[in-house]
């Protein structure tokens, strides 16, 4: 308890810092350290202990009082500062993330272990080809997941044992609880520890999920891929998350999408690029050039004397757009290469040449001279 960090500094606020900015800074910090984001991370697990533990306290009128008078050794004679409050961590991400969409799952609070919740999301990645990326696929993911158990069908119970009522609570699913403090006796209300809050309990619970009513299983689900997804994206799977608890929905699954890169093509939202070596000769002569596109290769007229760097537009040859039936464009970029390791002969027949051409076959060198002619003369 001595090294315990300052709850204000765990959550980076300020001592008069108000109940809004304290949910403000848990909640960010809660969306960065959950362990369910970062499962190979022990220290998030720790630090999210930490903050949940921070937020406890200081969001709690009564507690961030004691605190702030006693320290942390308000809490030392109460057994943490736990009781009261929450039951446990994910019924605050549930209170706090409750109308967010569910990034943690479900919208439904968890104030009553009853009523029906919807399941976790889940999160997995691919990795897909660039071809597969712009003609959709069919992937297959396997996943972790929770499904109703099949042997209790999500009761909990073995056979028809059905459950009765908590003999501490008598089914009310909260228990009244005395705790002394600095300020007195404190009596507050918390979830029935022997029934869960649930204010029954099963007889004779299920084998095979030994009560909880759902079991994990390794699932493979093929996903469907629409043609046009670009490296980045996340999809989201509707129902294909956890199996809801209580018959509430299940979660979602989201996928993330890498695709890997191509070894000619760049894509740029709908659009590709692709370079194109060509030769001195086409460049000059001109030349029906093959250029590849993702629906195979087709032939392109390049004029005579093309210059490198031209870039040429195929019209409707990028990568069909999401939810819709147009595609983007290809843009072909044609750049002209310089041939090295000539032999004698072939210098002498390219010196042959030079010498045979005029000013008038090199308009923008010709163009450059006479602007440096003008701009060396007018400076003398
Ligand atoms: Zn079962
Ligand atoms: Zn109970």
């Amino acid at each position: 308890m001595a090294d315990k960090r300052d709850y204000y500094e765990v959550l980076g606020v300020s001592r008069s810092a108000t109940d809004e900015e304290l949910k403000k800074a848990y909640r960010q910090l809660a969306r960065k350290f959950h362990p369910d984001l970062h499962p190979d991370d022990p220290t998030c697990e720790e630090k999210f202990k930490e903050i949940t533990e921070a937020y406890e306290v200081l969001s709690n009128q009564e507690k961030r009082q004691m605190y702030d008078q006693y320290g942390h050794s308000a809490f030392e004679n109460g057994g943490g500062p736990t009781p009261g409050g929450f039951s446990d961590v994910s019924e605050i991400l549930e209170s706090l993330f409750g109308g967010m969409g569910g990034m943690f799952g479900g919208g439904t609070r968890m104030n009553n272990p009853n009523a029906p919740r919807q399941g976790r999301d889940l999160q997995t990645s691919v990795t897909i080809d660039f071809m597969d990326a712009c003609n959709g696929k069919s992937q297959k993911v396997d996943i972790q997941r929770m499904e109703t158990c099949p042997d209790c069908h999500g009761s909990g119970s073995a056979g028809d044992s059905g459950s009765e009522v908590c003999p501490d609570c008598q089914g009310r699913g909260s228990v009244k609880s005395m705790q002394r403090t600095p300020f007195g006796m404190i009596s507050s209300t918390k979830p029935c520890p022997h029934c869960g809050g649930k204010g029954k309990i099963i007889k004779s619970p299920c084998q095979k999920c030994r009560g909880a009513g759902r079991v994990r299983v390794t699932k493979s689900i093929n996903v469907d891929i629409p043609a046009g997804i670009d490296d980045g994206t996340a999809m989201r799977v509707t129902g294909m998350g956890d199996a809801g608890v209580n018959g509430g929905p299940a979660g979602n699954l989201i996928v993330g999408i890498n695709v890997k890169p191509h070894p000619i093509f760049q894509r740029e939202g709908y659009d590709i690029h692709c370079d194109i070596p060509i030769t001195y000769a086409q460049a000059v002569l001109g030349d029906e050039i093959v250029v590849p596109t993702i629906d195979g290769n087709v032939k392109y007229r390049i004029g005579e004397g093309t210059q490198t760097g031209t870039v040429f537009r195929l019209k409707g040859k990028g990568v069909k757009k999401l939810q819709r039936s147009d595609r983007g464009d290809q843009y072909v970029k044609v750049f002209v290469e310089v041939p090295k390791g000539l032999n004698k002969k072939q210098k002498e027949l390219l010196q042959q040449l030079e010498a045979s051409l005029e000013s008038k076959n090199y308009a923008k060198r010709d163009n450059f001279f006479k602007k440096l002619k003008d701009f060396i003369g007018g400076k003398q």
